[in-house]
């Protein structure tokens, strides 16, 4: 038949972040079925629902084939050359009016890492714009500042291995079974290896990963902070804690000591909601295990107080000892495919390499292989992503540079975002896919390449470096980012200084191994036949500080003592409801590809408001019935209700990814003031019948 491959080409899964081994099978320039690479170390075969059906976004009716460019408020298909040369004039414009940094670019952990290192150059040393950062600011970065802080280096220390042979797994907001469902299986080995593991699943919610759990405990929301002091207090109070390894490797345990005493089990209780008694069961199985393993997502990092959080939690695992051996790290599971390689390789909040703005040494290093003037280099990070946002509602970006990613449905606070889209002079959207919610906004819109059609690497939670593959040709006119990236440094004429003879993504990943050579994330001995062959390395080994020596300037890592505040919008009398929100295992993001696989689509085609049944009562609701989600900033109308126990009473809970239910009309647009990552946790809404 048709759909019978006569060519299969190993390639990573482009979704999240675990990073699973996908075969393709093609057959005359058209993906027809994958299958899960029984041979990867990531997913020994499986794949998740997103995963078996990523064939089908190749050739989805979505995709963006054409740029088109809007003359008379009409987008109109023109050719690449008027597409490129108008963006170039329009940006000059801006940028010769205004200042270099009028222009604000956004990129996404969708590229592969070679791409990210060609568009940091691009936007910093071509366009001269210090105002560039990914959207993995809406997910990572709390857990970038906070392993910073702690540690003096991002890098998430542990692996995915650690999580079958830890005897206790502490999992923080993080509901791995909707968003990381092929770690799962992992918890399954655990139990299997040992049956005296213990899995506690931290969540307000029963989630689908709480009810896999030994023990769940249904926390207040941001009651994590207080509830990880508490920890701290008891393994400190009953001598839980690995004295030598706090002596030798840590600064700041007296402080700390002094700081927790007041996180007595009973205040901690008041503010968690949780029973004395489990926050001290949960604190000696963490002091008692031989390794143990804490695993966070988004319901630490989404917060404004999620740097914080992190280092609160990098805390325990330092104060005994469980960090560099297997089973024990702080582990920060990461959101998308290729999250980590941004991190690494990007010119966002660091320079290439992990390296700092700040640091003379650093880019005079990086000017020396580049074979530029070091004075070239900015000596500070530009505006993150909600700042650039805010700039441009203030008239101070001009142009906006969208890429691969749609915050028209993935920014918080809806309203100011529209403001920013419709205020800058010039607005350029690249993605795979088009019409999106924020492409239909757009000046200008570029049609790119996406997962499948394009070569490099991605880098999943565990530094696993990856091989992805193309499998086949983009769509119509449709090409990849790098060749949209090389092309405008064509025109801007600095081609042959910033990417010399370059002609393919591996030209890139050639100086990217000299530039990470002798880093943290060194790449350098590294070929992508073998990332191919292998099913990936992982820079660092398997697991970073086993000497227990971090890269501060003491050599130590830091303990930090973490205030326990309020979140920043209180439900009062009329917003009397805390709003909550998350994803499912079908859907991505903001559906711009799974809502073009009929399957996942089908199996969840619309948004939906979880509310518990006591308040539901109060309000003479009942299952089905259609609701809005009223906040100060807007209101989500006619969403359907969803009685259910899974939330508690007082709170709501909404899936992010639907346009036409856009959850980010009502979220707040606060943010973490170390991180910069937006709190999309916690708000106060009120529920009215549609
Ligand atoms: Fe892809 Fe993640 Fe699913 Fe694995 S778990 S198949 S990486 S979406």
């Amino acid at each position: 038949s048709s759909r019978v491959a006569d060519k299969w080409i190993k390639t990573t899964c482009g979704y999240c972040s675990v990073g699973c081994g996908i075969v393709v099978g093609v057959r005359d320039n058209k993906a027809v079925t994958v299958r899960g690479n029984p041979d990867h170390p990531v997913n020994c075969g499986k794949l998740c629902p997103k995963g078996l059906s990523e064939h089908h976004i190749l050739d989805a009716p979505g995709r963006a084939k054409q740029p088109l460019l809007r003359k008379d408020g009409k987008l109109v298909p023109v050719s690449w050359e008027e597409a490129l040369t108008v963006m170039i004039e329009k940006i000059s414009a801006v940028q010769q009016k205004y200042g270099n940094d009028s222009l604000g670019v956004i990129s996404t952990g969708q590229l592969v890492t070679e791409e990210f290192y060609t568009l940091g150059k691009l936007v910093q040393l071509g366009f001269g714009s210090r105002n560039y950062d990914g959207n993995t600011t809406l997910c990572m970065a709390s857990a970038v500042s906070g392993y910073k802080l702690t540690f003096g280096s991002d890098g998430p220390p542990g692996s995915y291995a650690d999580m079958e042979t830890a005897d206790l797994i502490l999992l923080i907001g993080a509901n791995i079974a909707d968003n990381h469902p092929i770690l799962c299986q992992r918890l399954e080995r655990n139990r299997q290896r040992n049956a005296n593991s213990t899995v506690i699943v931290v969540d307000p919610r029963v989630t689908k990963t709480a009810m896999m759990a030994d023990i769940h405990l249904p926390i207040k929301p941001r009651g994590d902070i207080a509830l990880l002091n508490g920890i701290a207090h008891i393994l400190i109070r009953d001598g839980l804690i690995n004295r030598d390894y706090i002596d030798q490797h840590t600064t700041g345990f007296e402080e700390l000591t002094a700081f927790v005493a007041d996180f007595t089990p009973q205040h901690v209780a008041e503010v968690t909601g949780l029973s004395e008694e489990s926050i001290l069961s949960t604190a000696h199985l963490y002091g008692k295990a031989k390794a143990a393993f804490i695993g966070w997502t988004m319901g630490v990092n989404h917060s404004t107080q999620g740097a914080a959080t992190v280092t609160a939690i990098n805390n325990l695992a330092l104060i005994t000892g469980n960090i560099g051996r297997a089973g024990a790290a702080p582990f920060s599971i990461t959101g998308q495919c290729n999250a980590m390689g941004s991190r690494e390789s990007s010119f966002t909040s660091a320079l290439p390499g992990y390296r700092k703005f700040e640091k003379a040494h650093d880019r005079e290093e990086l000017a020396g292989i580049w074979n530029i003037d070091a004075t070239r280099i900015p000596t500070s990070r530009g505006l993150a992503y909600p700042d650039i946002i805010e700039a441009a509602v203030a008239g101070k970006v001009k142009a906006l540079w969208f890429i691969a990613t749609n915050p028209a449905v993935s920014f918080p606070n809806y309203p100011l975002l529209k403001q920013a889209l419709e205020s800058v002079d010039f607005l350029v959207v690249q993605d795979g896919f088009h019409p999106t919610p924020t492409s239909e906004f757009a000046h200008l819109v570029l049609p790119a390449a996406i997962w499948g059609e394009k070569e490099g690497t991605y880098t999943n939670s565990e530094r696993r470096v990856s091989k992805v593959n193309p499998v086949v040709t983009p769509p119509g006119l449709a090409r990849t980012d790098f060749d949209i990236f090389i092309a405008l440094a064509e025109k801007l004429g600095v081609k042959e200084e910033l990417f010399p003879g370059w002609t393919s993504t591996h030209d890139a990943f050639k100086e990217w191994q000299r530039v990470s050579e002798g880093r943290m994330c060194d790449y350098s001995k590294f070929t992508w036949q073998q990332l191919e062959d292998e099913g990936g390395a992982q820079w660092g080994g398997e697991r970073l500080y086993a000497d227990g020596i971090f890269p501060t300037a003491t050599g130590k890592a830091q303990l930090y003592s973490v205030p326990c505040l309020p979140f920043v919008e209180q439900p009062n009398e009329e917003y009397n409801l805390i709003f909550n929100t998350g994803r499912t295992v079908e859907h991505w993001h903001t559906r711009t590809k799974t809502a073009e696989v009929e399957m996942l689509n089908t199996m969840v085609p619309n948004a939906w408001l979880e509310m518990n049944p006591v308040d539901a009562a109060k309000l003479e609701l009942r299952p089905h019935d259609r609701v809005n989600v009223v906040s100060r900033r807007s209101t989500v109308r006619n969403v359907e209700l969803r009685i259910t126990g899974i939330v508690a009473p007082g709170q709501v809970f909404m899936p992010f990814h639907f346009a036409e239910s856009n959850s980010n009309l009502v979220t707040l647009g606060a943010f973490d003031p170390i991180s910069r990552e937006p709190n999309f946790k916690q708000c106060a809404v009120r529920v009215e019948k549609f």
